[in-house]
């Protein structure tokens, strides 16, 4: 008798009154019971209930698992942090929470935020349910914020954070990096003569271009309209930036034939090569000067602004 909790008989009571409820509930619902070996360290967890969301990633019915081993129902690899999460909860004697990515033996695979509810010493209960159509839609607009929809690339906010890092480190390291404003030169006549739609359509292989003609590292934004900026880091000089821009120049002197018969572009550029002494603001504006200069000048050119303090 002894050994009974009543906490436990309550719950169990109460479980049968609500075990209907909770067979309809979407989210999952279980309660374990702690296992001691002769030590009295916790040696695994009995499960007591199960309602049929929870069971349903398994493959089995509630009544296939109730009195099994944690191990037997989630499967060996699930069970190792499930296991410490149980042990954390009842040893701080409060809930916790996790989530955890399953691969059921059904073949679902999803997210599941695991909550972990402590019943004295000896139970614990545990909700979870899936998160994982709620984590897509959360990357889903995460990424909505740092890119740009019509290209794919990055957006302003993007590239804002990314240019203050690689400032950060090139100060920090001593190494180079570089800035550069690109923009398509009279990209108003695409639009006028070619239409809004093939002028998009130009937008987004002027991009394709941009990023395929530089390395991996090299971060290539979209802006604003027809202007683009590029992150180059881990530059050895003035020489390097400029064999990169060629490349991007060279890029651009192949046809874009997007129902357009050899439809041909140029555009100017402004380019600063720092060491990161100046601050993100102060290198996007030497790069918005240069660019207009190098419009200024006739366009379909680049500009470098050198700025190394120790130089
Ligand atoms: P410049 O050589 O001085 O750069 O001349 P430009 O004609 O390229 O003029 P500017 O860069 O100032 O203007 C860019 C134009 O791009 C203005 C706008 O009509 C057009 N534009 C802006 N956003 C979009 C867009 O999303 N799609 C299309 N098709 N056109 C856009
Ligand atoms: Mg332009």
């Amino acid at each position: 008798m002894g050994e009974v909790k009543p906490v436990g008989i309550a719950m169990s009571e109460q479980l049968s009154a609500m075990s209907e409820a909770l067979n309809a509930s979407k989210d999952g619902f279980a309660i374990w019971r702690v296992k001691h070996n002769s030590h009295n360290e916790i040696s695994g967890f009995d499960l007591l209930f199960i309602n049929q969301a929870g069971s349903a990633p398994t493959g089995r019915e509630p009544e296939a698992l109730i009195g099994h081993e944690l191990t037997d129902v989630v499967g060996a690899e699930q069970s190792e942090g499930l296991h410490k999460l149980f042990e954390l909860a009842l040893k701080d004697g409060e809930p916790k929470t996790e989530i955890v990515k399953v691969e059921s033996p059904t073949g679902w695979t999803g997210l599941y935020e695991n909550t972990v509810v402590p019943f004295g010493t000896d139970e614990v209960m545990t909700t979870f349910r899936d998160v994982s159509e709620e984590r897509r839609e959360h990357q889903r607009l995460v990424w909505l914020t740092e890119h740009d929809y019509l290209t794919g690339m990055p957006n302003r906010a993007k590239l804002e954070s990314y240019l203050a890092k690689c400032l950060e480190v090139a100060k920090h390291d001593g190494s180079l990096a570089a800035f550069v404003y690109v923009d398509i030169d009279y990209f108003k006549n695409v639009n006028d003569t070619y239409g809004h739609d093939i002028g998009d359509r130009l937008l987004a292989s002027f991009a394709k271009r941009i990023r395929h003609s530089l390395p991996e590292s090299a971060l290539v934004a979209r802006i604003a309209g027809d202007e683009f900026a590029i992150v180059l880091e881990d530059l050895r000089d003035r020489a390097h930036l400029a064999d990169l821009m060629d490349e991007v120049f060279r890029a651009m002197q192949r046809p874009f034939n997007h129902d357009t018969p050899d439809l041909t572009i140029t555009c100017s550029a402004g380019a600063v090569l720092t060491d990161g002494s100046e601050k993100t603001p102060e290198v996007m504006r030497f790069a918005d000067k240069v660019m207009y200069q190098a419009k200024y000048e006739g366009r379909n050119k680049y500009l470098i602004d050198v700025r190394l303090a120790s130089k």
